[in-house]
């Protein structure tokens, strides 16, 4: 890994000139603050040297000029709900925040669009689009916490990606400053393009390692005014994973399919001390949405569905409320009621092998000794899925031998399925070696070559995806 110069008292007082004294920090307790994401295991933490918060693209740029000029790292921050370790400033120098860029600067309902900053939460622009009768169509689980630039560098998925994909086509365009202090606009708002290379897809999902995104240009849509999320209730893991299938092959269309496997439904209605009826101590539950124009045609794929399911195998199926969300956008949280150090993993793998693909991992999960099994969540429409390993009492040894044991399993089957390491939350720092095994060479030196022509003193992000 190369090596940086240390944040000196020069850089310092230039980045003071630059943004004003009170946003540039040293102290202790601030620097340690951003140590961490949501990381819990203290052996990857890394503190930086200086947080920094620029307000517009304009001080970004200055920033990335001056650390240009003193050979120091920039690690952006937008919210810190990464799980792949993505803002933790693993080579030190400078944390950057985008909090201070947080405006929603147009919501335009003719054009359907939403032009916002960086550090807006994801939530909030969820929030104005829907008051309109819009959608933005964006929704990780995280949505209250995260911010939108963190979700464009990280190409966010979520609930509602089996109907709208993921954040990369709620898109339009980016500014976006680069690795060495430019300021660009990359994208347009148009419905097609084919006027040189796609610059907003590439800087999309490459968590701040090419550009630091400083506003985007959002896609909204009508928002449908009918809506349905429905609980199909299974007592065995096989019944409710060979129905997913089904449910794609039936033309119902739906905005999610959501699975969590039955240590999660417990896990979660004691983390949100939710356990009255529906509630099922043995359960395992498929949330369905289905979203549409036209009462009738709710009815119509309700009825639909809730047969698919009886025929599948559900041993209840019923309308669900917003508690039932709950559970599922809490299931990374209720983890901590299990252990202290946890991961998650984001493998993905296509739709068709998802059933399979769980059915191996808890096949295999059963001759480790984590503390509880595997614990897997699921966008299961989508074919990505979570799977929690606790520490619990393990020894750093036991723990990281046994991890990688699993994670070797788990990853040769899914690259065989034609999946891949992360569906969601990146590559980060937490999987740098597994992306080298298993990434093809010529596929990695490609993307190794991009991040040199663009970022030539590997400023942005150093440590994160691979290793130049
Ligand atoms: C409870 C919980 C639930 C979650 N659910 C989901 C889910 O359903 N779907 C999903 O996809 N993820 C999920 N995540 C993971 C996480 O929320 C996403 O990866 C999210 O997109 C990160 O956004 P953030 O603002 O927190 O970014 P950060 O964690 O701050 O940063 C993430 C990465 O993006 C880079 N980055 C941040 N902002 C910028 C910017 N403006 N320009 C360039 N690079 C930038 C950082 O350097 C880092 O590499 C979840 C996390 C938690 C804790």
């Amino acid at each position: 890994m190369k090596k940086y110069n240390k944040v000196s008292p020069e850089l310092l007082a230039e980045l003071e000139a630059a943004l004003g004294k009170e946003n540039v920090q040293t102290e202790p307790e601030v620097l340690d603050r951003y140590k961490t994401d949501e990381e819990t295991d203290p052996k990857m933490f890394h503190l930086p040297e200086a947080v920094v918060r620029p307000a517009s693209a304009e001080e970004t740029a200055a920033v990335v000029k001056l650390c240009n000029k003193y050979d120091v790292p920039i690690t952006v921050r937008g919210g810190g709900t990464s799980l792949a370790d993505g803002a933790i400033p693993v080579c030190g120098g400078l944390v950057l925040l985008t909090e201070r860029m947080n405006k929603i600067l147009e919501m335009n309902t003719d054009g359907l669009y939403m032009i916002a900053e960086a550090g807006v939460r994801t939530v909030d622009i969820q929030k104005k689009a829907n008051e309109a009768g819009y959608l933005y169509a964006g929704d990780p689980c995280s949505a209250e916490s995260c911010l939108i630039g963190g979700n464009l560098a990280t190409n966010a998925g979520g609930n509602k990606a089996v109907r709208y994909g993921v954040t990369r086509n709620q898109v339009y365009s980016l500014e976006v400053v680069t690795p060495t202090g430019e300021i660009v606009e990359v994208g347009s708002r148009l419905k097609k393009c084919s006027t040189g290379y796609c610059m907003e897809q590439l800087i999309m999902g490459s968590e701040g390692t090419l550009g630091i995104i400083t506003k985007a240009t959002l896609k909204l849509l009508p928002l449908p005014p009918y809506r349905l999320d429905l609980l199909a209730i299974f007592d065995d893991p096989a019944k409710a994973l060979d129905m997913v299938p089904l449910i794609a092959k039936a033309g119902i269309n739906p905005t999610s399919i959501e699975y969590m496997d039955n240590s999660y439904v417990r896990g979660t209605s004691e983390y949100i001390e939710f356990k009255d009826p529906p509630y099922k101590e043995n359960g395992i539950y498929v949330i369905v949405t289905l979203e549409t124009f036209n009462e009738d045609e709710l009815d119509m794929k309700m009825e639909q569905l809730s047969s698919l399911c009886e025929e599948a195998g559900a041993i209840d199926v019923l309308e669900a409320d917003d508690r039932i969300w709950a559970m599922r956008r809490n299931c990374q949280e209720s983890v901590r009621l299990i252990s202290l150090i946890s991961l998650t993993d984001d493998v993905v793998v296509p739709v068709d092998k998802i059933a399979d693909t769980i059915k191996y991992i808890m096949k295999i999960g059963e001759k480790y000794p984590f503390p509880v099994p595997a614990k897997i969540n699921a966008h299961i429409g989508d074919g990505n899925l979570h799977i929690v390993l606790c520490k619990g009492e393990l020894s750093d040894k036991e723990w990281e031998e046994n991890v990688h044991a699993f994670h070797e399993e788990v990853y040769e089957y899914a690259y065989a399925q034609g999946g891949r390491l992360a569906g969601e939350h990146g590559i980060g720092a937490k999987k740098l070696g597994y992306m080298a095994e298993f990434t093809p060479a010529a596929e990695l030196d490609l993307m190794k070559k991009i991040k040199l022509a663009w970022d030539p003193k590997l400023i942005l992000n150093p440590g994160k995806i691979f290793e130049c």
